[in-house]
Parts: structure tokens; sequence; C-alpha cells
């Protein structure tokens, strides 16, 4: 049975908008109710300590802080867009990471938020009015239908790709899946699952690689399946080096990396329970070459 106790009790993380409110107003508000520090990974991220309760703070309801974990915001952070780009979120709702890359673009050049679910579109777009973000557009539909030759995306410089998952990198699913099973048939019935979710993701990635102008990729699960992880990143490695991207490394200083099942999972980052925070999984795809930067 799993250890719980080696899950280190989880600091609340708070993530500043900057397209609402400067980080040290709001640093200052805090202070008037607990302990705050910085994240010392990822700017505009605020650590207060574990068990205070902000679910009702004006600041968190009116959009000016995003209650969002430490993980979640590695994502957006690291695929690093620029203002002025242009941005896909392929799988974006509830939309967290969306606001976060408005926030980084400093509501500059253009997102384009993609989901396919109705519900989920609708709190997609509750978000994005809340973060107060001017730049994204949102799509309903199935982000493999998106296509990289339709010239509203050809100029497309960054996508952000946070599919569905197995989720078993959030704790009480994690738990869950830990516990022994009760009968052949559930292990039976998860395994399917994941491979059904693998075989999308795959996809997904490989989709994202194949926009023209595309220069950052980033992949993210909470899932803590080698399947869902390090089995998608190296199926699409071929495809990925055709098109001239390599794997860059986001957070050199992170010492928990991918899982060592190829060459080059090393530059793959993983969280987990242990280092205070749910199970994550990022991977970067930098494209070296610009098919264009050829031509002088
Ligand atoms: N990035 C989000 C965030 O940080 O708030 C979480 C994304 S969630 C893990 C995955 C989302 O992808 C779900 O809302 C799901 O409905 C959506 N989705 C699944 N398949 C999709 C597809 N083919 N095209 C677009 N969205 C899809």
């Amino acid at each position: 049975l799993p250890n719980k106790n080696r899950d280190v009790p989880k600091s609340r993380f708070l993530r500043v908008n900057t397209l609402k409110i400067d980080v040290e107003s709001a640093v200052k508000e805090f202070s008037k109710i607990t302990t705050v520090n910085h994240d010392e990974m990822v700017p505009d991220l605020l650590v207060l300590p574990p068990g205070v309760d902000l679910h009702d703070h004006p600041l968190v309801l009116d959009g000016s802080v995003f209650l969002q974990g430490k993980a979640s915001c590695m994502v957006a952070n690291a695929l690093s867009p620029k203002p002025g780009w242009k941005v896909i979120d392929a799988c974006a709702a509830p939309g967290n990471k969306t606001v976060h890359l408005a926030a980084l673009m400093k509501g500059r050049g253009n997102i384009i938020a993609c989901e396919l679910n109705q519900p989920r579109l609708t709190i997609l777009q509750e978000t994005i009015r809340r973060s107060g973000a001017t730049n994204i557009d949102t799509i309903h539909g199935d982000f493999l239908d998106v296509d990289p030759s339709n010239p509203a995306y050809m100029k497309v410089r960054a996508i952000l790709l946070d599919p569905s998952c197995s989720g078993s990198g959030i704790s009480a699913q994690r738990l869950d899946h830990l516990l022994p099973s009760h009968t052949e048939d559930i292990d039976a019935d998860a395994s399917k699952r994941i491979e059904k979710l693998a075989a999308f993701q795959r996809k997904a990635v490989e989709h994202a690689l194949s926009f023209p102008s595309v220069e950052r990729v980033i992949y993210s699960t909470c899932s803590v399946h080698q399947e869902e992880n390090e089995d998608v990143i190296q199926s699409v490695l071929p495809l990925a080096s055709s098109l001239g991207f390599e794997l860059a490394t986001p957070y050199p200083q992170w010492k928990r990396r991918g899982l060592p099942v190829f060459d080059g999972s090393e530059h793959l980052l993983r969280t987990d329970p242990s280092d205070g925070m749910e199970g994550f999984f990022i991977a970067l795809f930098v494209r070296r070459t610009q098919p264009n930067e050829d031509i002088a």
C-alpha cells in the first residue's frame, strides 16, 4: 500500500494575474492574512502555507489571482510565448493555462483556445472573462480538425497541448490507482483506457508539430503513467526530428526528469507528490531550424 507520509504537505500556490494586478500589490494584500513567499522557478507565482483557504478571497473571485498548482503553472511559463505571437492552446478548458499564456504575452498577440466539449467550453469562456484577457479566441471543436494549412493558423508560433489524460497524477486518483484492484476486469478496462488516451495524445502531438511556423510545442499531462508520458514522446521523435524539432530541457535545475526509457528522456520533466505537488509530466519541443531560415 502507498505510504501517504512520503507526500509532503502541499503549499498553496497563487498565480498573480498580471493582466489585472501587479505582483507586489498581491503580496501586500495576502501578507495581511498569512506568510507569502515567491516561488523560485515560476515568476508571478506566490507560495502560501498549507491549509490557507482562499476560495472566497475577493482577489480570487475577481480573477486578479488564480488558485493554480505549481506544476500547472510551469507549463505555460516553459512554453514562454512572446507578446505579439500567435499561439494555440489545443485542449484548453477550464482555461487556467490559457489565461496564463495571455498574462505572459502581456495581452498582446493572439491565443486560439480550442475545446471539444461544450459544457467545458462554457467554463473556459468564463475563465477568460474573469481573467480580463481580450486577445483569446475560442474554437468549439476537435484540435485534430484545426487545419495547419488554413491561413488563419499558418503563423502560429507556439502550441500548448495539455490533452485529456488518465489524471493518475492527481492525489485521490493516484492513490486509487495504487490500491489493489477488485477484479481483473477493472485492470483490463483501465489499461484499455490508457491505451486509447495514449493513441489520441500521440496523434495530437504529431498534429501540433505539423503547423508550418510553429517553433515551440509543449506537451503536458497530470498522469504518472509511462504510456501517456515518455512513450508518447518517444513514439513521435522520428517525426519531430524530421521536422527540425529537438527536445529542450525545461527547468534544467529541476532534478526529477523523465523515466530513463530512451536516450534523451533526461530532457523530460516529472513532478511527484514527494515534491509537494501533484504528479505532472512536461516535454518541450523546440524547432532548431525554421524551414524558411535557409532562404537568405
Ligand atoms: N489545459 C487545461 C487547463 O490547464 O485548465 C486543462 C485541459 S484538460 C487536461 C483537457 C481538455 O481537453 C478537456 O477539457 C477536454 O474536453 C479537452 N479535449 C479532449 N479532446 C480534445 C480534442 N480532440 N480537441 C480539443 N479539446 C479536447
